[in-house]
């Protein structure tokens, strides 16, 4: 099979056989791969390992899965999907957040390693108050990050270290360039991440991982199209309080940069509400704005009333999705 390309022969055959776009593709992947496969020598396990290097999620039979959440800057996971992490983590699930970057360029007033090392100690809090297992910095300094090679090296290595079934991690629309270029990153690595003779001496994962996009609010290209939504209402106290361990961006750059440094109160319960206003809005909005699935998932009585969720669509790269069982895994009670 070709390197250098994200769409392997087997995936083109696929979608020519179905005569679908990529997105349908995606959609009803099972069925596609089964007429290829089923016309072929290959069985469908056969032909998993073949093209994606393990069976799906259902197939591995694991009880405890690696999910690794990658974002661009030291709080942005917090920001955007921390309730489905703790959920997994709470699961029993070994849950890794990657940051993309040092985080040393947020600030109004710090600059520099002095401003590295805050970020670094404030990741370890949320860590510790999220109960995952480890969250990680890259040396690649905020608002200087390019999808170049010494990048992608750097991702593919973290990602080869982890070795996680599921990673979710930014879209390509995004307003940051460090958002938009960790997108681009993951992509990058989506297909290089077990082809051996690119960075060689890191070992190659057993298992192609799944890839999905946590929620923004951006429409254009094209809106997020979620097929799974997780209720967080639960965990909305706990996200905030992994939040607030983020100090130095909480409480200091981001009301600056909103021009809302007057606002933020002293008075650590006060402190808490402020985040709760602050960002819980914008969890509101996407249970607001998925109502419909929701109620589809968790029921009428209970979807009409979730008021915190979080939302992820799956990425046509990295490994074989199979949405149903996801939709389960992703299903936390
Ligand atoms: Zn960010």
């Amino acid at each position: 099979m070709p390197t250098g390309t994200t769409d392997s022969p087997l995936r083109s055959r696929c979608r020519k056989a179905a005569g679908r776009p990529a997105s349908a593709y995606r959609q009803e992947g099972r069925r596609c791969f089964s007429t290829v496969f089923t016309a072929g020598k290959h069985t469908e396990n056969e032909a998993y390992e073949r093209v994606w290097g393990s069976a799906p999620l259902e197939r591995n039979k694991m009880s405890q899965l690696k999910i690794m959440f990658i974002g661009a800057h030291p709080d942005d996971i917090e920001v955007s999907c921390a309730g489905t992490a703790i959920k997994f983590a709470q699961k029993g699930h070994i849950v890794q957040i990657l940051s993309a970057t040092n985080g040393q360029s947020g600030h109004h007033e710090i600059m520099g390693q002095k401003l590295v090392d805050i970020r670094t100690k404030e990741a370890q809090e949320s860590q510790k108050r999220m109960g995952i297992h480890s969250y990680v910095i890259l040396d690649n300094n905020d608002a200087y990050l390019t999808a170049d090679i010494h990048s992608r090296e750097r991702m593919i290595k973290a990602i080869r270290d982890f070795a996680p079934n599921i990673i979710i991690t930014h879209r390509l629309n995004d307003y940051h360039p460090d958002h938009r270029i960790t997108a681009q990153l993951v992509q990058d690595c989506s297909y290089l991440v077990r082809v051996p003779n690119f960075l060689p001496g890191t070992p190659i994962p057993d298992v192609m991982p799944v890839i999905f996009y946590m929620n923004d609010h951006f429409m254009k290209p094209t809106p997020l199209d979620p097929e799974i939504v997780v209720d967080i209402d639960d965990v909305a106290d706990a996200k905030l309080n992994a939040l607030d361990a983020h100090t130095s961006q909480v409480y200091q750059w981001l009301p600056w940069i909103s021009g809302n440094l007057h606002k933020v109160p002293t008075d650590p319960k006060e402190r808490i509400e402020f985040l709760r206003n602050a960002f819980g809005t914008r969890w509101a909005n996407t249970a607001n704005r998925f109502r419909s699935k929701l109620i589809e998932k968790y029921g009428n009585e209970r979807g009409s009333k979730i008021k915190y969720a979080e939302a992820f669509e799956a990425s046509e790269y990295g490994g074989y999705h199979d949405i149903e069982v996801e939709k389960k895994l992703f299903t936390f009670d």
